[in-house]
């Protein structure tokens, strides 16, 4: 019988897995957040024998070999190490950002601390690193919703104060449709155009809002252009049943597919397989672009929080099998603040993740927050001339960059002064709970080119420098490795 296969398939997934343990270890973060640079980075000190003092299995010489082999998932992309590792050490230049999911396996040989660990594992892992868009974790709450809820939480977000300004065009067009009139191609597309549009403006620099549902409107992977993307939210809808025909029944009907062909087959097959996870989050840029942008990064990590804590809603954890059991929140870039501020960072990271596991009726205790740089673009310095010393940061800006009307040439290193993080997580976040915006200095943010690599004294080339990276590595992998 079925049962009896799924049992069987059961068992014998288990021996396998004794006796050639893996581990998957799932990547993630809102667009440009650092998952291409952790990925590579992490492999390239790990292939390479990085300096990872605080990676305890590395540190103590334990690792005798770190290799890459083929993934197990043949239906998945492979994440392109190799392309990505020589344009940042070749060209010094940051490879293209992440688009869609893609895996690849890094073997570990170590010697196992443990007689148990020498007896089972033979000292191998298998690290399935799986490299995914946040955007479509954002997806997850669709599943509980219907076109009408779904419909009245996207227009009510579009026009509340933070996004109304962005919203404008959509909402205008979208109000001018009649829902119940004839279904029409053209003004299905249109209005998608017309939303998609509005969900990137958000995104942009100046604004750092992050992404709303449906993810794959900004992330389409291979489904662009598909039917189950054309469509979005209509505004004001009544409780009355959409006639067939209709333009409200085709997003209706879209709106469905996406849950049922994209959001669901991607939470079962790839989400739910998941070990460990990382969130990389770009909290620096959020706090440079103000009040409204930190408290949208509060929500969106809620959302994603929510995804690794299922049970709460039976739909939703029924499409769980078996629960991620470590997940660290990692400040990424902090290589644009000198080290007397990675603690600050940490501190507020710590501070965000603690509020939104409050919003989702969790505690942030058993989750992990780091501030970090997984390449590690700049150098520290001090500008001695004044009475204080002023901490300062140097590195090789991007060629065609501007401060202060001075465009870089991408050659000349540049000392900057980064400016400090608020000292008080507390009174930092009970500002911004206030209505008045809060004063946030603003950090320069720099965009440097990735740095030279240095060589060792016997003329060696050493692998990537990086911020933290041995500690998040320590905390993700490291007892797998004992
Ligand atoms: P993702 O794949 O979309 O999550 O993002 P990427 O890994 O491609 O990172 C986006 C950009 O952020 C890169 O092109 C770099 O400019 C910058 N970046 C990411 N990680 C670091 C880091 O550790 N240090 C520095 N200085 N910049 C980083």
């Amino acid at each position: 019988t079925d049962e009896a296969l799924i049992a069987l398939g059961t068992i014998g997934e288990r021996a396998s897995s004794l006796f050639n343990p893996s581990l998957r270890l799932g990547v993630t973060g809102l667009s440009r957040a650092g998952k291409t640079i952790f990925i590579t980075s992490l492999v390239h000190n790990l292939l390479h024998g990085g300096r990872l003092p605080m990676f305890e299995a590395a540190w103590s010489g334990r690792i005798s070999k770190a290799y890459l082999q083929p993934q197990p998932d043949d239906d998945v992309p492979r994440f392109q190490y190799e392309d990505h590792i020589a344009r940042l050490v070749q060209d010094r230049l940051w490879p293209d950002s992440t688009r869609a999911i893609s895996e690849l396996r890094l073997v570990i040989e170590y010697e196992s601390a443990s007689s148990w660990g020498r007896m089972f594992s033979g000292g191998k892992l298998n690290l399935d690193i799986v490299d995914y868009p946040g955007e479509w974790l954002l997806d997850l709450p669709l599943l509980t919703q219907d076109y009408r809820a779904f419909s009245r939480n996207a227009v009510e977000l579009a026009r509340s104060s933070a996004r109304s300004d962005l919203s404008g065009k959509f909402l205008a067009r979208a109000s001018q449709v009649d829902a119940h009139g004839e279904a029409s191609e053209e003004t299905a597309r249109e209005l998608a155009a017309l939303f998609t549009e509005y969900l990137a403006a958000c995104k942009a620099d100046s604004r750092a809002l992050s992404t709303l549902p449906p993810g794959r409107f900004l992330m389409p992977g291979d489904l662009d252009g598909s039917p189950a993307l054309t469509f979005a939210p209509l505004p004001d809808l009544d409780d009355s049943r959409a006639p067939s025909g209709s333009l409200q029944a085709m997003m209706e009907r879209r709106f469905e597919s996406y849950k049922s062909v994209v959001v669901r087959p991607f939470f079962r097959e790839h989400v739910a397989r998941l070990d460990r996870q990382i969130v990389l989050i770009d909290a620096m840029q959020a706090m440079n672009a103000g009040r409204d942008a930190v408290i949208d990064l509060e929500r969106a990590l809620a959302e994603v929080l929510e995804c690794f804590r299922p049970g709460r809603n039976n739909l939703i954890s029924r499409l769980f099998t078996h629960r991620i059991d470590k997940v660290l929140v990692a400040a990424t870039k902090a290589d644009h603040l000198h080290h007397e501020s990675h603690d600050r960072l940490e501190a507020l990271v710590s501070r965000l993740v603690d509020r939104a596991a409050e919003r989702i009726g969790a505690t942030g205790a058993d989750i992990e927050v780091i501030a970090m740089a997984a390449v590690r673009a700049t150098r520290e310095a001090s500008d001695t001339s004044g009475s204080e010393a002023l901490p300062l940061i140097v590195g090789t800006p991007i060629k065609g960059d501007e401060i202060d009307g001075h465009t870089f040439d991408g050659e000349t290193k540049t000392a900057i002064f980064p400016g400090d993080l608020p000292k008080n997580p507390e009174s930092f976040f009970e500002q911004l709970e206030s209505a008045s915006q809060p004063t946030i200095p603003p950090i320069n943010i720099v965009r440097f080119r990735p740095p030279k690599i240095e060589r060792d004294e016997r003329g060696v080339k050493l692998s990537l420098p990086h911020i933290r990276l041995d500690r998040a590595l320590n905390f993700l992998i490291g007892d797998r490795l004992e």
